[in-house]
């Protein structure tokens, strides 16, 4: 055991690198890549450690690249007004954000957090929701990445467009990512309007609800309740008292849910009762806020998580296959299941690829087990042709995760080609990535 400790948010992964570097910029990535390269040793990048996998762990050099987290450049406004915007890899979203604010300019979507970096959440295929529009790897527009050899590429769709498709969703195989070309658009306001309504109403009305720009649901294990997340764009609501967005985002969603969440572990027959309560305890609420406080959400209550994704008209049977098994297994989950959905993309790793998506996660709060219910929920998902969240809990390999993405022989080609040494691999870039037979 060496003396470093890295640790991953969730508390599911340790690893102990034989060194932990913060590079000051570019030339130094590659010099360090070069080195470790040269001493056999292999190389991996850790974001913001946000990923429940272990796709950032190593034993070799763990690089954190913090201080590459500048604004570069800021191209000149398309007739959309969008902007192509130059920035550090290492940037955290939430820097990102106020730092394209103060620029009257936002990023098209996002998730529910802003902890991660830039370069992490891309490289895992972080999404946010909304039926028209793409992850977060589809607003790259450009990059540039230090390659095994240590070698300062410039790539894009126009500049080596396979190593690009690699590079911009590939858990950091093709190389490190330090800077990110994203195209941003024109800041805007978004109005949110909450709403618990009963289940079997959402699933019904489907249709309707993903016609907004962006809905998800969340749904209480073992209740008939989903509490609706509807945000249209330019809205034109009051803003919420602070008071009460405080009453709300931190009391009840994250003190009280802590709260609702020991009493679950401690006493499991409460925990349908506890489920209801929370479902209802966030009375509807409808304000406008900046896209980023809209979409972003406090999330203080440590969990365990496990996302699928899989065709969008597939979500309500899937839905109610897990509803069934939890009915039947009485399973202790005191955490929702959120429901969300994504455009088809042309990102060749994308979970969403070439299909309109809906993402399934379940969640299971820290100090219980989730090991029954994810392999439950896992084994449902496999067969709607589920693809894993790769920052996200799952048991697949690379020998049946091949067959659910087209271009993974590309992708293979590709990664082989540019590091046939696996400088950038680990356990698990070799668990999801190299067939059986072989390293890839
Ligand atoms: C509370 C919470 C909420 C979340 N919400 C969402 C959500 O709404 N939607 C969603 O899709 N996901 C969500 N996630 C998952 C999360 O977005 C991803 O796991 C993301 O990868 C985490 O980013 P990170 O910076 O922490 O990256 P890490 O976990 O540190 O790293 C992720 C991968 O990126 C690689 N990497 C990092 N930096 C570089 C670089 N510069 N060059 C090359 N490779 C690099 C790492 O080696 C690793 O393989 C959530 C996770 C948590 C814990």
């Amino acid at each position: 055991m060496t003396a470093h400790t890295w640790r991953n948010w969730s508390g599911t992964v340790t690893a102990h690198p034989a060194r932990i570097v913060a590079p000051r910029d570019e030339g130094e990535v590659a010099d360090l890549v070069r080195s470790a390269g040269a001493h056999g040793q292999r190389v991996r990048v850790a974001g913001a450690g946000h990923s429940f996998t272990p796709a950032a762990a190593t034993e070799g050099t763990l690089l954190q690249l913090d201080l590459l987290d500048g604004l570069e450049h800021i191209g000149q406004p398309a007739p959309d007004g969008s902007r192509l915007v130059r920035v550090g890899a290492g940037i955290r979203l939430r820097d990102l954000t106020q730092q394209l604010a103060a620029r009257d300019l936002a990023m098209e979507n996002m998730g529910d957090i802003d902890a991660q970096s830039l370069a992490g959440a891309i490289s895992t295929g972080t999404h946010g929701t909304g039926a028209r529009l793409g992850g977060l790897a589809t607003q790259v527009h450009a990059l540039r990445l230090v390659t095994a050899e240590g070698q300062i590429r410039d790539i894009s769709p126009e500049r080596d467009a396979d190593l690009f498709e690699l590079a911009r969703l590939g858990l950091g195989t093709a190389g490190v990512l330090t800077a990110i070309t994203l195209r941003c658009v024109p800041a805007f306001t978004l109005t949110a309007t909450e709403a618990p309504l009963p289940l079997d109403h959402v699933l019904e009305s489907l249709g309707e609800l993903l016609a907004a720009d962006h809905f998800e649901f969340y749904w209480f294990p073992r209740t008939e309740v989903a509490l609706t997340k509807t945000n249209t764009r330019d809205g034109s609501c009051p803003a919420l008292p602070a008071a009460r967005r405080i009453l709300e985002d931190e009391v009840l969603s994250n003190g009280l849910f802590e709260v609702t969440n020991r009493l679950a572990t401690a006493v499991p027959a409460l925990t349908p009762q506890l489920n209801r309560f929370a479902a209802r305890a966030l009375s509807a609420r409808t304000y406008t806020a900046t896209s980023p406080e809209v979409f972003v959400s406090p999330r203080r209550v440590r969990f365990t998580e496990m996302e699928y994704a899989i065709a969008a008209d597939a979500v309500v049977p899937a839905l109610r296959e897990i509803q069934q098994w939890l009915h039947h297994s009485q399973e202790n989950v005191p955490f929702p299941i959120e429901v969300r959905f994504a455009a088809a993309d042309q990102v060749w790793l994308s979970t969403a690829y070439a299909r309109p998506t809906a993402y399934v996660a379940v969640h299971q709060y820290h100090r219980l087990s989730h090991a029954r219910y994810f392999r439950a929920v896992e084994a449902i998902m496999r067969d709607y042709d589920g693809r894993p969240h790769w920052g996200k809990l799952h048991r697949r390999r690379a020998d049946d995760l091949a067959s659910a993405y087209p271009r993974w022989a590309d992708a293979h080609r590709v990664r082989t080609a540019v590091d046939p040494g696996s400088v950038f691999a680990n356990s698990y870039t070799e668990r999801v990535f190299s067939p059986a037979t072989g390293r890839g």
